[in-house]
């Protein structure tokens, strides 16, 4: 873990698939007047701006927020980077030792008791499942998993492949037992990947640690998902610049948030090019397919397990013209694309509280 001293630059925040979307918070302060709200831990003293930086998930999780003392500042980043790692070692998909992991060898048809982060995410990814008529789909791992393969051989995976994958998935083949907290697999072969969805939940999560230790003035960067909690002293909120093809590019959009999620996805770096077609990382699921259409969603959402989840939805959803059908209340969403050079976006939905409406 690494920690920059307060007072430090403004940071840049570089998206792990390749899009960027980087904020600028503006200095401390030590007006009495616009500190009313403080907390036990932040009302001691003058307030200065913390950063810490690890790598978790295969990315760099980043924390920014306002304390008055710095080992305060320091306990709390442990214990947020401490929860984070917890969340992977339920979640990973890369770790062999991980509780999804261990889900492959479980015989289909039998309940068995799940933790408490992976029921949490479960349910929120079966929700957003329906909401998205199967866009997101976290039962999409053995299809995943052959498109790593093809992006490592750069070999288009077989029919077969495909259609073997294609059988170990479904979100309709598992069932959760909320009174129990249990989960029964329908189908051999299931494997879940929470790619979509772990990040923006792992912020949402250290956020809540951070507040949990009286720093409500923080802000969590998994990579390029966002979840923000209360404004930086003396600012109406955190500003965030969305540039999804790069932070030169012209179509750079400033928005300014509080308690909300951001994320950000798009093809910009996992992709590969086979035959001259370039596929996505981000699968469709109605085709097994890597989404071919150049286009980056960035999405805003009440939090950013949400808002993790819709990104990755909104890629899919924005090759069929979708994304309108689908979004509910208190979603907005850009999407973004480039043609021959050309940057444009279209807006949907409806921001979430804490978004401001210029935005
Ligand atoms: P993100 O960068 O948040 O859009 O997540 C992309 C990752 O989510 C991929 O690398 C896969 O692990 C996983 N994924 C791919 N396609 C889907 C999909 N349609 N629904 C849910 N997860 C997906
Ligand atoms: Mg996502």
């Amino acid at each position: 873990m690494s920690v920059q001293k307060p007072w430090s630059a403004t940071p840049c925040n570089r998206k792990y698939s390749g899009v960027y979307a980087f904020f600028a918070c503006i200095l401390t302060l030590c007006s009495p007047a616009t500190l009313s709200s403080q907390t036990p831990a932040e009302e001691s003293g003058c307030l200065s701006r913390y950063e810490f930086v690890a790598p978790h998930m295969g990315t760099i999780f980043r924390l920014v927020f306002f304390a008055s003392d710095a080992s305060g500042a320091s306990n709390a980043a442990n214990a947020a980077f401490a929860r984070i790692a917890g969340i992977n070692r339920a979640l990973s998909d890369y770790d062999p030792e991980s509780e999804i992991c261990h889900l492959e060898g479980r015989r289909p048809g039998t309940p068995f008791a799940i933790s408490l982060d992976l029921f949490s995410v479960l349910e929120q990814s079966r929700q957003i499942a329906e909401q998205t008529n199967g866009a997101f789909d976290v039962t999409l791992g053995p299809i995943v998993r052959v498109w790593r393969e093809a992006r490592r051989t750069r070999r288009l995976p077989t029919e077969t492949e495909l259609s073997t994958a294609r059988n170990a998935c479904g979100a309709r083949n598992f069932q959760l037992d909320s009174a129990n907290r249990t989960l029964t697999l329908h189908v051999p072969k299931m494997h879940f990947d929470f790619g979509g969805i772990a990040k923006g939940y792992a912020a949402d999560e250290a956020l809540r640690v951070l507040v949990s230790h009286g720093y409500k003035r923080a802000m969590v960067a998994a990579g390029g998902d966002l979840a923000l909690g209360d404004s930086p002293p003396g600012t109406a909120g955190w500003k965030i610049d969305l540039a999804p093809f790069g932070s030169n590019s012209p179509g750079t959009l400033r928005i300014n948030a509080s308690h909300v999620g951001i994320s950000t996805s798009g093809d910009s770096e996992q992709f590969v090019v086979i035959d001259g077609i370039r596929y996505s990382h981000i699968i469709n699921p109605a085709t097994g397919l890597g989404l071919t259409a150049p286009c980056a969603a960035t999405v805003v959402a009440p939090d950013a397990t949400q808002s993790d989840a819709w990104a990755t939805a909104c890629a899919v959803l924005s090759e069929n013209d979708s994304v309108a059908a689908c979004i509910p209340e208190s979603i907005q969403v850009w999407i973004f694309t480039r043609e021959e050079g050309v940057e444009r976006y279209k807006r949907f939905g409806r921001p979430p509280p804490g978004l401001a409406s210029d935005s």
